[in-house]
């Protein structure tokens, strides 16, 4: 019997140690890692660059406060700034509270200029924003409000894609609309460049801002930096957490500067928000992902995995219906139960995989994949259809 919270249906399952792309657990059996600690480690396990930075960072101070100058924050922020349309960065522990960062950087920049009723957000239906009071109802889905007493108000939400419906939704209280460029949670659904395009155009239309949640598209996932950039698109306020740790707890809100100045001291805050070993790490990370030619190769092995998914869609039409999702965030709809299939593929196939809503199996590998572990990843797909295959051969119909 655990003594934890039994807020996750864990498997029993534990890993020791891991390399590159596999995980191993005590007894030296390797798993493939096409889940990656949900999308976090971007750079699969034991990094030389990141764990060098890690260990160097840990000789040093670890943690001061945010009421003194740190270094590495600093460093690290300019360097998102430099290369994103944002000009300034809040860095936060986790996605939620990126999220919870720029809801409020939101509300508070109408706030600031006298516009204390315009604090409602427009979301959308499939979405997942984090944990978080504030965060659940942003998400909007009931199964992870409900029961939790009442719902943070100030969040409408509408099924994505109807630009026209969006913008009869839009009142003088609006104040942004809040989405994923990839839905991942919901069901790894990449949205259509012409919505975000048409999305942005209200925005500006309307004095609203864009506030973009790229906590598992982004840091160069789906084979740009971030996932708007497909688009040509900026956001006003951008929410990224995951991949910019590469394992370290890690967020960052990151905004533009006639957003951001109304965040003046006292609005905001986080005792461990950016400290010095994160930032060490997030750095060494940072290196990596923008270091030359690492997001191009994101984008080929994206493209290269779509190939292999579409390639399984043929060879089992009945149990793939479609494939979805943009580079490295990948995802087939399939119609066994997506929950039963990844156990399945983690415990016959030793293959590391996510389930994801509509019945998708979700795939998020560490961002330095091979065309080679994408191959046998997909060849491990293909073993447990065959599998399922030979078991419904076997089961004799029910009368
Ligand atoms: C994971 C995720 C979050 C929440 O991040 P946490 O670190 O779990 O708080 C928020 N938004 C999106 C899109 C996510 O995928």
């Amino acid at each position: 019997m655990s003594a934890l919270y039994g807020t996750y249906a864990r498997s029993d399952l534990a890993f020791e140690r891991g390399e590159g792309m596999r995980l191993f657990t005590a007894d030296g059996t390797s798993y493939l890692d096409f889940n990656s600690g949900i999308g976090v480690n971007a750079l699969g396990y034991g990094d030389p660059h990141v764990v060098g930075a890690l260990k160097a960072a840990a000789d040093k101070v670890w943690h001061t406060s945010n009421i003194f100058t740190i270094p590495e924050q600093e460093r690290l922020a300019q360097r998102l700034v430099d290369a994103t349309f944002a000009d300034a960065v809040f860095f936060t522990n986790s996605g939620a509270e990126a999220v919870e960062c720029a809801i409020k950087t939101a509300r508070h920049h109408f706030f600031a200029r006298g516009e204390v009723d315009r604090y409602e957000i427009i979301a959308f239906t499939g979405s997942f924003h984090g944990r978080t009071m504030a965060t659940i109802a942003a998400g909007g889905n009931p199964h992870y409000t409900e029961g939790f007493g009442p719902v943070v108000p100030g969040f409408k939400h509408l099924a994505p894609g109807d630009l026209a419906a969006v913008e009869k939704l839009i009142d003088a209280k609006t104040c942004a609309i809040l989405l994923e460029p990839v839905q991942g949670e919901g069901g790894v659904s990449a949205m259509p460049v012409e919505f975000l395009k048409g999305l942005r155009a209200l925005c500006d239309k309307h004095g609203l801002l864009l506030i973009l949640d790229e906590v598992q598209c982004g840091y160069g996932r789906t084979g740009k930096f971030f996932a708007h950039e497909w688009a040509g698109i900026t956001p006003d306020i951008m929410a990224v957490a995951k991949g910019i740790g590469g394992g370290f707890p890690l967020g960052a809100c990151l905004a533009g500067g006639h957003v951001a100045d109304s965040m003046v001291p006292g609005t905001h805050g986080s005792t461990y928000g950016g400290n010095p070993l994160a930032c060490s790490v997030g750095n060494a990370v940072l290196d990596r992902v923008l270091g030359p030619g690492f997001i191009a190769n994101v984008d080929l092995m994206g493209q290269r995995l779509a190939w292999h998914l579409q390639q399984l869609q043929q060879r089992f039409p009945n149990y793939v219906t479609e494939v979805r999702g943009k580079g490295l965030i990948a995802g087939i709809k399939i119609t066994p139960p997506v929950r039963d299939f990844v156990n399945r593929l983690r415990r016959d196939h030793h293959l590391l995989a996510v389930a994801a809503g509509e019945n998708v199996l979700r795939l998020l590998p560490p961002l330095i994949v091979t065309e080679a572990d994408i191959e046998e990843a997909t060849g491990k797909i293909a073993d447990a259809f065959t599998a399922l295959d030979a078991e419904a051969a076997s089961t004799p119909a029910i009368d």
